[in-house]
């Protein structure tokens, strides 16, 4: 007899942008990003965090302060770093998030090919930024779903 209370696809490849979230080591927001091609095979990861060779220890992640002593100038977001991290082409494919994407990552969505966004929480739902993305996706007929649910996805380690 089979098991019949599996995960659905939207949970399980959202529960894959959440674990990647978990690699962030942003102190205030952690953001996972899954990207599925059309055979439903994951072909891209990412989470927000510095670009390579920019040390976790050198760079800050302070929200406030002079600009270039703020983790802004620096972090990629999970969406970008899926799509750089991408191992094919992304034509078509379906992007997993955590947290609706910000107006530069909607950019780098729309102009790789990604044809549909799945997303959990939209915090920043009003706020310019928030606009711009919403505005720029229908425009580019990059369909975007929020989940009705949110996701807790926990990894538990137990030593032998
Ligand atoms: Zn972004």
């Amino acid at each position: 007899m089979k098991r019949n209370h599996v995960l659905s696809w939207d949970q399980y490849f959202m529960s894959v942008a959440h674990l990647s979230a978990m690699r962030s080591k942003d102190p205030n927001t952690q953001v996972g990003a899954c990207i599925v091609n059309e055979q439903k095979r994951i072909v891209g990861l990412g989470y927000n965090g510095f670009p390579m060779g920019c040390d976790d220890d050198m760079y800050s992640w302070e929200r406030s302060g002079e600009f270039l002593d703020t983790k802004y100038p620096y972090v990629v977001h999970a969406e970008l770093n899926a799509i750089l991290n991408s191992i094919q082409n992304l034509s078509g494919c379906t992007l997993y998030v955590s947290l609706f994407p910000c107006n530069e990552c909607a950019k780098a969505i729309i102009q790789s090919g990604i044809r549909k966004v799945v997303y959990e929480d939209d915090k920043y739902n009003g706020e310019p930024a928030n606009l711009a993305s919403k505005r720029m996706f229908t425009d580019a007929n990059v369909e975007f779903v929020q989940l009705s649910y949110s996701l807790k996805v926990t990894v538990k380690q137990n030593n032998h």
